[in-house]
């Protein structure tokens, strides 16, 4: 599939724009396997880059303009370096401009300085199906950036450099994970990202080796509460950590639970209650799978999603049913994925059983008379490279 892509973008270059491209830079969606609303507390995740990536052909111009395509839309964006403005953009054309931006922005490029270029897009990430297509597309074209501009940036700084253009170029208000996720994967490794300080290291997942693999549940269930929803629960951990007095939710322990549950309101304690053990969760999951591997991270997994269903309260009832009937036909944990109301749900599945959590899963949808849910495997793979 991803060899088939990049002659596409590659023939699709020559098309649009009339010259060969300089190359090809690509990087991937990603899932998470645990630690869901615990970046933007300053707390941990642990992403992993998934096996469908976006392919960005760049080229270089000799003026100072940058032009962008991409087959999910027959426009051609076109603009001049020094006209890239936050309200001069809108649609999908944003995420990669926004990079270009963001780059000048961020005091990595000048960008009256450097050259134009023209850019086109290519990808088999699902958009919108939480696999954060949107940090894919920043992946590729800021790693392709660095390389054709020479900035010398690394991964971190090109991370920072998709969220400036996702937060401020964009407007969508989302942590770092993603981007980290997406330009920090390899193979048969999620990203452990401390959110607090941006740092980040690969754990080994030995999926293979285990004869596991995780399989991605999508509902099909728009996340239609999904923006005011998201507001409404970072609200409400900010409010949580004011009542506390500490900084962030980061600061609160497990055993500081017990004097929250006295000062705030129920549903609030129950947000906090939320991210402190999910934190925990994440920090629990990561000493599991260096001590005794994948098939004892199961449980982590089942206790996340509890804890996402009941005390965060951002699942919704197909995203409830993908897990229990993944967890009874078979699968080692499972637990829904991404921001919420709707979406996928991820479950760690022995290959073997694979066919039959599919055929449960379906059947059971069915009967629940939901509409057919979209299942299939990832590999946690390779972050961002040049092709
Ligand atoms: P996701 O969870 O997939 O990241 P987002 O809403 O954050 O969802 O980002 C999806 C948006 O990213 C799309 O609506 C579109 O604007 C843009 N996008 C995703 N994939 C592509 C692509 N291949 N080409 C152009 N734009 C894309
Ligand atoms: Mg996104």
């Amino acid at each position: 599939m991803s060899e088939d892509l990049r002659d596409l973008v590659r023939r699709e270059f020559e098309a649009a724009y009339g010259t060969e491209a300089a190359g090809i830079w690509s990087s991937p969606g990603r899932a998470n396997l645990i630690g869901e609303h615990t970046d933007y507390n300053e707390g941990f995740v642990l992403p992993f880059g998934i096996d469908r990536r976006t392919f960005a052909a760049v080229g270089l111009r000799d003026d100072a303009r940058i032009r962008v395509g991409s087959t999910f839309s027959d426009e051609i964006a076109e603009i001049a370096l020094a006209e890239l403005h936050p309200d001069a953009v809108s649609g999908w054309s944003a995420y990669p401009l926004g990079v270009v931006w963001a780059l000048g922005r961020l005091g990595h490029a000048d960008l009256q300085a450097v050259p134009g270029v023209d850019i086109m897009l290519e990808s088999d990430v699902p958009v919108g199906a939480g696999l954060s297509s949107s940090a894919a597309i920043e992946g590729a074209v800021a790693f392709a950036l660095d390389e054709l501009w020479r900035l010398g940036l690394d991964r971190v700084e090109l991370a920072r450099v998709g969220r400036t253009a996702e937060n401020d170029f964009v407007g969508a208000p989302t942590g770092i994970m993603d981007q980290m996720a997406s330009l920090l994967g390899r193979d048969d490794a999620a990203v452990f990202i401390d959110c607090r300080t941006e740092e980040a290291r690969a754990i080994d997942l030995r999926l293979a080796e285990n004869d596991l693999t995780i399989l991605v549940i999508d509902t099909q269930v728009e996340h239609q509460h999904a923006s005011g929803g998201y507001r409404e629960r970072r609200a409400s951990c900010e409010a949580g950590a004011a009542a506390l007095g500490v900084a962030s939710l980061r600061d609160v322990t497990l055993a500081d639970l017990e004097r929250a549950r006295e000062v705030l309101d129920d549903v609030t304690f129950r947000r906090v209650r939320h991210v402190v053990t999910e934190n925990q969760r994440v920090l629990d999951t990561v000493a599991a799978l260096a001590e005794d591997g994948p098939r004892a991270i199961g449980e982590l997994l089942d206790a996340s999603h509890r804890s996402m269903r009941d005390d965060f309260e951002i699942s919704v009832p197909e995203l409830d049913l993908a897990v229990e009937t993944a967890q009874s036909s078979g699968a080692i944990g499972a637990r829904m994925t991404g921001g919420g109301f709707g979406g996928s749900a991820i479950a760690l599945v022995p290959r073997g059983l694979v066919s039959h959590v599919q055929v449960a899963v379906d059947g059971a949808f069915a009967e629940h008379g939901y509409a057919q849910p979209v299942t299939f495997m990832v590999t946690p793979s390779e972050g961002a490279r040049r092709e």
